[in-house]
Formats: structure tokens, sequence, C-alpha cells
């Protein structure tokens, strides 16, 4: 599933594309999956200048001059491109927006469907959708701000930063990743952690984001850049997708276990359970 460092490379990609031009045409499939349904956004969309494009989460926003702000969230498979308007449609595109002044379409395919578009006010998109219950942005926040939202929680590592609530923008992959390179074990206990833990973690949180947003996110299955290039962070994980590998920091085997419902990857000696 793209997280933050994948949404965030598709803002940066599309916003050159659509900020400040008006949505001339609208297409959408039968089955797109929409709030508060697809002919409603289809219809708001229409006629509308685009005036922002950013994120939250792994929420991306595009903010609109009337007001309303189109939410597209990826789910398993999404992908935003921005295409040709003469380029042949791919299957499972589900939306797609013609712009004034330019021949490139911002196109919404997701062959899974787990994806999702909505348009509304913040506060409507906020009531609809987890938006609303999001925890702070680890990039905008400091070392010191991240310890103190993940300090006082008895849940377990894995399972509140999966969460989104208190830390927004990390899954499955940067959460295993994070944890690696502070040398915590996934099940500690939040409240568990010693103050040079805490402040090791919220580092590694900026450092692991941050590098992956350089590197273009990871493309691992469908995520794509909205030109159709693939990321590569995917190259630098040290713990994701390599169980029984060896551990690049130790000779130990690298594991995986499920852990808060997710794959989870890790090394048994670089993050003992304690
Ligand atoms: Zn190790």
């Amino acid at each position: 599933m793209p997280e933050l460092p994948e949404i965030e490379t598709v803002v940066r990609g599309i916003c050159p594309h659509v900020q400040g031009r008006t949505i001339i045409r609208v297409r959408r499939s039968k089955v797109c999956r929409a709030l508060p349904s697809a002919a409603r956004v289809a219809g708001g969309l229409k006629g509308a200048l685009i005036s922002n494009v950013r994120r939250r989460g792994k929420y991306l926003l595009a903010e609109l001059d009337n007001q309303k702000i189109l939410m597209v969230h990826l789910g398993m498979s999404g992908q935003l491109l921005m295409e040709e308007t003469g380029e042949p449609r791919r299957k499972h595109m589900h939306l797609a927006l013609g712009f004034s002044k330019t021949k490139m379409e911002l196109r919404f395919y997701d062959p899974r469907r787990f994806g999702k578009v909505a348009l509304g006010t913040l506060a409507e998109l906020e009531s609809w959708t987890g938006l609303g219950a999001l925890g702070i942005e680890p990039l905008s926040s400091s070392p010191r701000q991240i310890a103190a939202a993940i300090a006082g929680s008895s849940k377990r590592l894995k399972t509140l930063l999966l969460e989104q609530r208190a830390v927004a923008g990390l899954g499955n992959i940067y959460v295993d990743e994070t944890l690696f390179r502070a040398g915590l074990h996934p099940l500690r206990r939040c409240n568990s952690l010693t103050k040079d833990e805490l402040s090791s973690l919220a580092r590694e949180i900026k450092k692991v984001l941050r590098q992956a947003i350089k590197e273009g996110g990871s493309t691992i299955g469908d995520y794509l850049h909205p030109d159709g290039q693939i990321g590569s962070f995917q190259d630098s994980h040290l713990v994701y997708g390599r169980a029984g590998q060896t551990c690049p920091r130790c000779a130990a085997q690298l594991i995986k276990e499920s852990i808060a419902g997710r794959g989870t990857h890790f090394c048994p000696v670089c993050q003992p359970e304690l």
C-alpha cells in the first residue's frame, strides 16, 4: 500500500500539471468508489479550478477554488498518472480529469478497488473518512513532538504506528524499516521506551521518510510515479521483504511474523523483545 513517501511523490509529480488549471472534462467508471457518490464528485469537479495539491498522512488533497477538496486515497493498488489525452486508457481507470490549456489528463487507476475518491469541504471529508482522526505529520513535527505523540501509549509500537492516530503516514514498510533502524522490537509497548529510545525512534522516522521521498518511494506491486516511473527506495530496504536473509548489522537471520495483523520483518538480535 502506498504510504507517506509514495503519496508525497505523487503530489509533487502532479502539482505542476494541475495547479491553477480548470477542470473542463470529467470521466468516471461505473464502479468508481466515491463519496458522497461518483455522480456528485464528477458533477462537482467540472468547472472547478485546482488551487493547490497537498498531502495529509496517506491522503492526497487537491484544493479547489470553490472551498471543496478532492481527496484521493490510493488504497492497495491505486495509481494517479498524468497521461496525454490521446493516450489510450488502460483497464481499471475509474476517474479522469481533463484541464484547460494542457493535453495532459489526470487519471486514477485502481485494479483492486481499495482506493477511493471524495469531494467535500474539509469538515465533510474529516467526518466521512479517516482524515479527521490523523495524528501529527512526522515531517513537519520535531523529533521531540513525535516522541511525545508515541510516549504515553500502552499499545505496541507496530500497532500504534500503523493506526495513524498518533503519527500519520507510516504503513507496513516504513514502520518495519524505522523500527529496525532504531533497534526496537515491534511488540515493545510504547510506554516502555526510554527517553533515548524514543528520541532515536523519532529521528529514524524522519530520516527514513526523507530518504524514501528522495528516492521516489518504494515500488512493490502497483505503485508508480505520475509519469509512470517506478520508485527506488525498495533497494534501500534493510528488513522489509528480506526475511530469511542475513541482517545487515549482525549475522542473524531476519524473520517475518504476523504482528498487528501484518507481516512484520525484523532482526531478533538487533531488535530484542526485552
Ligand atoms: Zn541484526
